[in-house]
This record gives structure tokens, C-alpha cells and sequence, in this order.
């Protein structure tokens, strides 16, 4: 019987890594929900809606309606690429400069509820590993198996900013810490749905273990 997986936590605890590894392995779907706030907030971005200091909510809201994001399955790579009103963004949301705005555009209700009602209609035939801050609380409920990741900041900063590093992005490890340590902020203090525990989540901390090592605890859970 195909269940309904959610996996949470803090940014850069590899969710998505492990979100992947659960989904090809169980022929279920894989669901970023991260990309859907980011390609919102590029979205606002290419508008001129936010930047550096300023942030017109207002203008955002009543477009929102015009957002069409799909995720469209790409062969090679094994998962979905985002679009943003059909163009593909998957490198553009991932720069720092998208993760720099993207947890003030999260914290809008309109922003919430629209992305929490395409996930849930994704999600309706189970079968599927969602990944965010929210999909055990508010998105999936009821899902039969939920997993909080966490990781020391520390340990975070240092993975994101060897995949930046490779990517080609230019930053400092104290930038990326910062970041990091921003969005926890903003992501466990916001008024809509802040990251918190679901009741019966599995949290993993996996700043000592590795992705084999999650890989195989994730893989009992959802056998038993
Ligand atoms: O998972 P990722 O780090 O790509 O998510 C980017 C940001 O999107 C988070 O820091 C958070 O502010 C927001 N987000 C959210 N709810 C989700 C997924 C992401 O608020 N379900």
C-alpha cells in the first residue's frame, strides 16, 4: 500500500537528498516544496517586487494568481526541474541571492495557502516523499510517516557552501552561516505555520551520520 512520506527540518540538512534517495527507491514521487517558495520568490525578484532593503508584499499579492509553477520530470536526473510560467529555473533558484529573500516571501499567508493547496493535490493519490518546513503540520497531517531533519548550523554552513563553491557561486563560508542561521531564524519564528515538530515525527540528527547511514534508517521506518 503506498503511504504518504513528509520530511522537514531546518535548511541544508540534505532533505531533499534523502527525499530522492526514499522516492526512486520506492517508485514514489518526489516533491521539493523549497523550490515552489524560491521560484516565487525569483519570481518577485524578476518584477522588481523585492530586493535589497525593500519589499513591496502588496504588488506581489495581487499577482500571485499569474504564478504558474510545474514541476516537469526530467529522465537523466531522476526527479522534476521547477518552472516558473514555463521557463525552467532550477539553477536560478538555487543562487544565494533567491535564498536571501526567499524565507520574508514564505512568511506570506496567500503565498502559504496557494503553494499548501497545489501540494496537497499532488500529493492526493499518496505515493509521494514531500519535502519542506511544513508538510507533517500542515500540508499532509495525516501522513503515515514523518521525519524532522536536523543538523548543527555549523554543519550546515559547511555543505551548502561546498555546493555553492562547486556550483560556480561566489561566496564566503561566513555568508552562508549567516544565511543559514537567518532563515532558522525567520523559518521557527514566523506567525504562518513556523517549522516546528510534528507530534509523531522521527527527528534524525545527522550532523555524524552518513547518507548511507540515514538512507538505511529512513528505509526501516517505512518498512515497519
Ligand atoms: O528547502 P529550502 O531551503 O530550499 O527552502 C527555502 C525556504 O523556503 C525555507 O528557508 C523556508 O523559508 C521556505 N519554505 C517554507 N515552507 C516549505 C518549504 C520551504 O516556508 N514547505
Amino acid at each position: 500500500k503506498k503511504i504518504t512520506i513528509a520530511i522537514d527540518g531546518f535548511s541544508s540538512t540534505g532533505k531533499s537528498t534523502l527525499a530522492k534517495q526514499v522516492a526512486s527507491k520506492l517508485g514514489y514521487a518526489y516533491v521539493d516544496t523549497g523550490a515552489m517558495y524560491r521560484a516565487i520568490t525569483l519570481f518577485a525578484m524578476k518584477k522588481g517586487y523585492i530586493g535589497a532593503g525593500f519589499f513591496d508584499k502588496e504588488s506581489l499579492i495581487a499577482v500571485l494568481a499569474e504564478v504558474k509553477l510545474q514541476f516537469k520530470f526530467n529522465e537523466d536526473l531522476g526527479y522534476g526541474e521547477m518552472f516558473l510560467n514555463d521557463e525552467n529555473v532550477e539553477q536560478q533558484i538555487r543562487k544565494i541571492a533567491v535564498s536571501g529573500f526567499v524565507s520574508k516571501v514564505a512568511e506570506i499567508s496567500e503565498v502559504r495557502s496557494k503553494l499548501v493547496e497545489q501540494q496537497q493535490q499532488m500529493g492526493k493519490d499518496k505515493g509521494i516523499v514531500m519535502d519542506g518546513r511544513d508538510i507533517g503540520t500542515v500540508v499532509f497531517p495525516d501522513a503515515e510517516l514523518k521525519i524532522f531533519m536536523t543538523a548543527t548550523a555549523a554543519t550546515r554552513a559547511q555543505r551548502r557552501y561546498q555546493e555553492l563553491l562547486a556550483k560556480g557561486d561566489l561566496v564566503t563560508h561566513e555568508a552562508v552561516l549567516k544565511n543559514v542561521e537567518e532563515r532558522d531564524y525567520i523559518d521557527t519564528h514566523r506567525e504562518n505555520s513556523p517549522l516546528k515538530i510534528a507530534p509523531n515525527a522521527t527527528t534524525i540528527d545527522n550532523s555524524n551520520l552518513t547518507k548511507e547511514a540515514q538512507f538505511d534508517l529512513v528505509m526501516q521506518l517505512v518498512t515497519n
